[in-house]
């Protein structure tokens, strides 16, 4: 019930200080808040319009006047802030609109040295232009950058930023071929994402200037590593391979990568066979992954392998010679699930590798098998009396049991999450 004497929530808002004003208006930027928050008195467009962080999010399509006009006011009231923008052209061009896009795209390219983030999305055939007044940069204080070729044509590799960019860090090209001799900051780079490339990249020379990466995406489909790649501080690495290619070597792909501190690898691509065979490597002898705890494994297609093949014999259960130290396991929809978990789950000695999580998302028709190993797996364990691993279970493959009666505890994940990454742009 209403109390005649209490403030009105308005009037509760209206009484923030200006300070704590912008701070709440800052916490939405991205949702643009601050445009709301102007309406609500004059006292509040005055703090929002003087508060130059608010501006700071850029996003503009440059084929929309309106878009244009909205970029202008928020280079000025940013006013010396560091921006992060998104530039955007998704229509078809004349030479007429070329033109008017150039000279539109010249109003932030005067602020370039105040750029801080970066994406660039270009999405209709001829629209390289785009990207052409970036070439002879220098930008002083770009730390991450996105260069997204939405309509998928692969144009020629193009040079970006070729007089410096020295405090770049980030680098994702989606579509878009780095050029060759990379420029020279790619020697500073923490996190590289070259997502569908296809052939005609320089990746062996490309990979081997950037040896401070941390974090390095690469789609192999069309096109393979050579060379030893020695990448001293990379800590996670995702790579998409050929999942339709009958003689594509898992092993080698992944022993082509000398990477010491290496703690989290994800594989697109890869069929129950070959994770076998790669769990179970013994050479080459001077390889290994002395760091690497979790080890996730992906085909976000749908292979015939279990219509077509038969899984190979398990002489033996997987040395995980090459990572001694891998505790976690992850398998979304990978072929022959059940034949491999069972190499990989089942103890048959109290010596057995100890595997700390294994996170399961079977396609549907292998619910009954990778139930049946799971329980198999727990048997096995208090027969050796080991500690039973933790599964994480996908939403459909959780219920399609009754675990707790079986006194399994098990976790849920969301194989979308591991999926996505996979798929974003
Ligand atoms: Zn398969």
């Amino acid at each position: 019930m209403d109390h005649p004497n209490e403030t009105p929530t308005v009037a509760t808002i209206s009484s923030l200080p200006n300070e704590l004003l912008a701070a709440i208006a800052a916490a939405g930027r991205e949702d643009r808040v601050q445009w709301a928050l102007s309406h609500v008195s004059h006292r509040f467009q005055t703090v929002m319009v003087g508060t130059p962080e608010l501006w700071a999010f850029v996003q503009v399509d440059f084929r929309s006047e309106g878009s244009v006009k909205i970029l202008q006011l928020y280079l000025q009231r940013s006013q010396t802030c560091p921006i992060s923008a998104t530039l955007q052209h998704r229509s078809s061009l004349d030479q007429a609109s070329e033109d008017l896009i150039v000279e539109r795209l010249a109003q932030i390219i005067r602020h370039i040295n105040r750029i801080s983030w970066l994406r660039i999305e270009v999405g209709n055939l001829g629209a390289e232009f785009l990207l052409a007044p970036f070439r002879d940069l220098t930008a002083l204080n770009l730390e991450h950058l996105e260069v997204v070729n939405l309509i998928r044509y692969q144009w020629g590799p193009i040079e970006l930023f070729s007089c410096g960019a020295p405090g770049l860090r980030f680098l994702k090209l989606y579509h878009q071929k780095l050029q060759y001799p990379p420029p020279q900051w790619v020697a500073s780079l923490t996190h590289l994402e070259l997502r569908h490339h296809r052939r005609g990249i320089a990746l062996d020379a490309t990979l081997g200037q950037c040896s401070m990466l941390v974090h390095l995406f690469l789609d192999l489909s069309f096109t393979k590593l050579e060379r030893r790649a020695r990448l001293p501080f990379l800590k996670s690495l995702f790579l998409v391979v050929p999942w339709a290619e009958d003689d594509f070597d898992l092993l080698a792909t992944v022993t082509v990568f000398d990477t010491p501190s290496l703690a989290e690898c994800a594989i697109d691509g890869v069929h129950g066979d070959q994770i076998f065979d790669l769990l179970s490597a013994t050479s080459p002898a001077d390889v290994s992954f002395p760091a690497l705890t979790a080890f996730s494994f992906v085909n976000t297609h749908t292979c015939p392998c279990e219509r077509n093949m038969t899984f190979p014999d398990m002489a033996s259960p997987p040395s995980f010679q090459l990572f001694p130290a891998l505790s976690s396991l992850s398998l979304v929809n990978i072929c022959f699930s059940a034949n491999l978990l069972k190499g990989v789950a089942v103890p048959t000695s109290d010596a057995w590798p100890v595997l700390g999580t294994a996170a399961l998302s079977p396609r549907v028709d292998a619910f009954e098998g990778v139930r049946d190993v799971v329980l198999d797996a727990m048997h096995a364990h208090r027969l050796h009396g080991l500690r039973f691993p933790t599964f994480r279970l996908s939403p459909a493959f959780l219920n399609f049991e009754d675990w707790q009666e079986h006194s399994i505890d098990v976790k849920s994940f969301e194989p979308a999450d591991v999926i996505q990454f996979f798929r974003s742009c």
